[in-house]
């Protein structure tokens, strides 16, 4: 018995389908500037439409403080009236109908039962297509779906499947690689994936706290004193083994593009200098263990990737991720953007777009707004 029904399971002809899609876009100057989302959403409601469906979508946008007007869905039905052949209305009236912010009503992250009433109102099914919101116990993904029969959408399936291979039974060797700014962000992933893994490499800003741990010097790179004790722990613990910390860093005397740097080995760190990327010989080990891989997962740059001189470390990883025929999945917001930068996008197995969903899930937690729908089997 599957987990959760899809649309496969499903009679669509002549029903009104409410939709909640991830239309989280950035918005510059009252314009979405990456439409990213709504191309990524469009094929789900298209396809509802083509099956004879009245479709109705339901996003949330930003962290609106009420009915803030620069936050509105409005501009998100123009950009994906212009994306879509069908007939995309705001509020009323389309093939496709956008529905207003699901923040502009207080009622929505209390997961307020009278919102999630009016939400379900006049609709039959319910589709889940927001995997960047079902960690979120709000009225438009946990309320609405307990009023009306609810499906998992394509794309949260697809997300739930290939993150799912990251848990259980992976094609081994399994090989995980952390980067990105804070252990304490991803605390969670390590302890919980690190029992089942062949090999972890760390890199990026939270390399130095492992490094610390270990009573090396790091001189002014990024340590989160609170986190040495516990990522002692991991190290001397049963699978400490399995972390690969780099062996050199580009160092770099001040936090800026134009700092003075220089490639060096982890115990040459002088004091006053810090890392901002992990070095050559680093590049190459990450490289040759991604290499053995059968199954890779990837989260977080080497470096501060955002500056030329300290990217070589993540463009290595990503490189490494795309070339290998493994089975290979990329998740969180700045490495998904680094890899689309470099063109690489389509050459991993998969592209997570859940940055906070997917950390939750690698840590083994249930996702409120997926538990939800298991009720419609
Ligand atoms: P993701 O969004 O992929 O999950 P994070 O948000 O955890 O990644 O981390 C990305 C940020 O980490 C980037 O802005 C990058 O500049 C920063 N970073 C990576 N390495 C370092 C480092 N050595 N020192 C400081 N910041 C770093
Ligand atoms: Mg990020």
């Amino acid at each position: 018995m599957p987990d959760y029904l899809t649309l496969d399971d499903v009679e669509i002809k002549g029903l009104n389908v409410l939709v909640r899609s991830d239309l989280n876009v950035p918005i510059e100057d009252g314009a979405v500037a990456d439409a990213f989302r709504i191309e990524a959403a469009l094929p789900t409601l298209e396809r509802l439409v083509d099956a004879g469906a009245r479709v109705s979508v339901c996003s949330h946008l930003g962290r609106p403080d009420g009915q803030d007007p620069a936050l509105s869905l409005r501009v998100v039905a123009e950009a994906m009236a212009g994306m879509s052949s069908k007939e995309v209305a705001f509020e009323e009236g389309g093939q496709i109908t956008v529905l207003e912010n699901t923040r502009f009503d207080p009622g929505e992250t209390g997961n307020d039962p009278a919102l999630a009433a009016r939400l379900a109102d006049g609709y039959s099914l319910f589709v889940q297509d927001a995997f960047g919101s079902v960690h979120r116990a709000h009225a438009s993904t946990v309320g609405v779906a307990e009023l009306v029969k609810s499906v998992a959408g394509p794309l949260l399936d697809a997300e739930l499947k290939a993150l799912t291979r990251f848990l259980a039974n992976p094609t081994v060797p399994y090989v995980v690689v952390l980067g990105g700014a804070k252990v304490s962000d991803k605390l969670g992933v390590i302890e919980n994936l690190l029992p089942k893994v062949d090999a972890m490499l760390i890199g990026g800003g939270m390399c130095f706290t492992l490094l610390r741990a270990k009573g090396i010097e790091v001189g002014d790179s990024m340590v989160e004193e609170d986190m040495v004790d516990t990522v002692r722990g991991l190290l001397e613990g049963e699978h400490g083994g399995k972390i690969i910390l780099p062996s050199d860093v580009v160092i770099a005397n001040e936090f800026s593009e134009a700092a003075e740097h220089e490639l060096v080995y982890v115990k040459d760190i002088p004091p006053g200098w810090r890392g901002l990327d992990v070095g050559r010989e680093t590049n190459q080990l990450f490289t040759s263990v991604i290499r053995t891989a059968e199954t890779v997962f990837w989260n977080g740059p080497m470096g501060v990737f955002e500056w030329a001189p300290f990217r070589a470390g993540t463009e290595s990883v990503a490189r490494a991720v795309a070339e290998t025929s493994a089975f290979t999945a990329v998740g969180g917001g700045d490495s998904v953007a680094a890899l689309r930068e470099m063109g690489l996008d389509d050459a991993v197995s998969h592209v997570s777009t859940g940055g906070g969903a997917g950390l939750e899930y690698l840590e083994g937690r249930a996702l409120p707004g997926v538990e939800v729908l298991k009720r419609w089997v």
